[in-house]
């Protein structure tokens, strides 16, 4: 089955060096670092960083998620925002058991 990479449609984390104006602009971020759904693309530094682009989910390791398939975000767009002093996906939504 072919997969598009889903678009991150906001992430309030403005502190990133990939935030601007509320938007992602790396190429794709990787979620999910430890199964927990972290941005683990997050990254202070003095400068911002990123291009033109607005940011996709590259890969996601959160496989308690409902979006996932085979470490894959499979959800129409997703939203990040702050979780105490990091990043967390907040489309996460955990699979029924
Ligand atoms: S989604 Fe991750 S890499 Fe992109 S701006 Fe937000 S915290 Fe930074």
């Amino acid at each position: 089955m072919a997969i598009t990479m889903p678009k991150i449609l906001s992430c309030t984390v403005l502190e990133c060096a990939y935030n601007v104006n509320s938007e992602c602009h790396t190429m794709a971020i990787t979620v999910g670092d430890g199964g927990h759904a972290s941005c683990d693309t997050y990254y202070r530094a003095s400068n911002k960083g990123g291009g033109d682009i607005v940011g996709g989910v590259g890969a996601c390791k959160a496989h308690e998620c409902s979006y996932n398939k085979s470490y894959e975000c499979t959800a129409p767009g997703i939203n990040v925002a702050h979780h105490s002093e990091h990043a967390d996906c907040k489309t996460f939504s955990p699979k029924r058991r």
